[in-house]
């Protein structure tokens, strides 16, 4: 094996959202760096994840939204659908998104090195094994992502059985889609088949859909998605497919036991989590070992636990919000840990999350329960603010939908905001600078909102709050 070179400060492996950003923001700080890579720059995010779902998203929506419009006086013509077309313009977005990385990478001066990274020992370092050829660095950050769990009895088959991500490059539309798991993933993917036609089923062990988000919201949200024609069955569970004349029958149980029910199906896609990449990644070589589920294990600084010094991890693979803007705030941190001269951290309450569907639901901080668990039922105090009162929902004709506020009674810190309405996605970003710094709802009411705009419901919920608002 050749003397490795120890001239690199730090070594990424993984150009996700995570490790690329990481990467670009550890060169930017004067770090010499280089980036392994062994699929596609963007990581899932960019090919195979948000970015591909968003675009089909928008898309199916803006076909379905198209056959509606005579309420407004807008007649057009048939409305057709080009599946080949809508495919093509997905996949360019994407490779604009990656390619874009790819420029990022030279600008910054960050090597770009294809393959499979493998940490291997080096004295009492960690150098990275790239198809053979060794790279020695003073850090290396492990930032390898996620690959979506299989069922058992339903193995990936890429044609009849499959993941997300043969679901966004169908190149027609199924007459009939089963998808197990009514978590984000399941219920975006739904929205855009059922939006294009699809019979789309929805199968899920829990008794509602997003079972980590607000109940009631996830509640609004459903009624939505039952709307759009989708079909749910909560409290069950897929226990396996076999196909047979080109469809496939998934055989489907009440969690608690009785009668099995066969739904047959042109295809059923299985979303039910992601499980961290670790797989030939060199743990054990360096006396790492993961967690239960698989996860790496790190510290507060996001060194990874009982291996050598300068050895990281974050994003998807450490497993604690397994989403891209995490990954890249985890990433960013790290970066700048390293380069020193500041004091980063990463504030996971404030961390956003949004499903997007239509409307689509976001929300940041607590959920009602979890606000009622740390705080005792006396101890919050919520307010709620429909889109019916709000003008510029109903000038759209999107007035189906709320936002509710969660505060902290005793000293009016804002804990939790929840949003089910068109563009909520961007109305997110309000609620996350204020969790951010530690608003209160006093604080939230009392800034100017531009009306009429769908953000101006926020600052009507807050005030609820204090049975203070103005429009209800
Ligand atoms: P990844 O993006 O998984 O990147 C890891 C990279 O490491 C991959 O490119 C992989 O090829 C590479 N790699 C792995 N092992 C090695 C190795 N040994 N050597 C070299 N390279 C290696 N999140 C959101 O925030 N918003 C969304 O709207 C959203 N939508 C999603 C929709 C879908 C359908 C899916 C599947 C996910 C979605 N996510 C979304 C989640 C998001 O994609 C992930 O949280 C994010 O990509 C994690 O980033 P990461 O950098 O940790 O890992």
């Amino acid at each position: 094996m050749a003397k490795p070179d120890q001239s690199l400060d730090l070594i990424v492996i993984g150009a996700g959202p995570g490790g690329y950003v990481a990467a670009i923001k550890a060169a930017q700080l004067g770090l010499k760096v280089a980036c392994v890579e062994k699929a596609y720059l963007g990581g899932t995010c960019l090919n195979v994840g948000c970015i591909p779902s968003k675009a089909l998203l928008d898309s199916s929506e803006r076909y379905a939204s198209a056959q509606h419009l005579a309420v407004r006086g807008i007649t057009v013509g048939d409305v057709k659908l080009d599946m080949t077309k809508m495919m093509g313009f997905k996949q360019s977005v994407v490779n604009k998104m990656t390619g874009g990385i790819g420029f990022l990478f030279k600008k910054n001066k960050v090597t770009h090195l294809e393959g499979h990274g493998k940490l291997v020992k080096q004295g009492d370092g960690v150098a990275v094994d790239v198809g053979g050829k060794v790279y020695g660095a003073t850090n290396v950050l492990i930032a390898t992502g996620s690959t979506p769990v299989e069922l058992p009895g339903l193995t990936f088959d890429g044609k009849h059985v499959l993941s997300s991500t043969e679901a966004l490059e169908l190149e027609s539309v199924p007459e009939s889609l089963l998808i197990v798991g009514g978590g984000y993933i399941g219920v975006e993917i739904g929205s855009v088949w059922a939006r294009l036609g699809s019979k789309v089923t929805i199968v899920e062990f829990a008794d509602r859909i997003l079972p980590a988000s607000d109940e009631e919201m996830a509640k609004g949200l459903l009624k939505h998605l039952k709307k759009l024609g989708i079909e749910f069955h909560f409290g069950h569970v897929a226990k396996g497919a076999k196909v047979q004349k080109g469809k496939v029958g998934v055989v489907v149980e009440p969690k608690d036991g009785g009668d099995s029910k066969t739904f047959a199906v042109d295809k059923v896609m299985v979303a039910v989590g992601r499980k961290p990449n670790t797989d030939k990644l060199g743990l054990d070589a360096i006396g790492v070992e993961t967690d239960k589920r698989g996860f790496i294990e790190v510290n507060d600084d996001f060194s990874v636990k009982n291996a050598p010094k300068g050895v990281y991890a974050i994003g998807d693979v450490i497993g604690k919000i397994m989403l891209a803007h995490n990954a890249e705030q985890e990433g960013k941190t790290v970066a700048e840990m390293l380069a020193k001269g500041t004091k980063p951290h990463v504030n996971y309450p404030a961390c956003p999350a949004v499903v997007y569907t239509h409307p689509e639901l976001a929300s940041v901080g607590m959920t009602e329960a979890e606000a009622v668990e740390k705080f005792g039922k006396d101890g919050i105090k919520v307010g709620k603010f429909p889109l019916a009162a709000n003008g510029r929902a109903v000038g759209m004709g999107e007035a189906d939908g709320s936002v509710k506020v969660i505060g902290d009674k005793k000293t009016d810190r804002l804990l939790g905001v929840h949003i089910l309405s068109p563009h909520a996605s961007d109305m997110i970003g309000e609620a996350t600078v204020a969790m951010e710094f530690a608003s209160s709802l006093e604080d939230v009411a009392r800034s100017y909102h531009a009306h009429p705009t769908l953000p101006e419901a926020i600052k009507e919920a807050a005030m609820a709050a204090d049975k203070k608002a103005i429009h209800i």
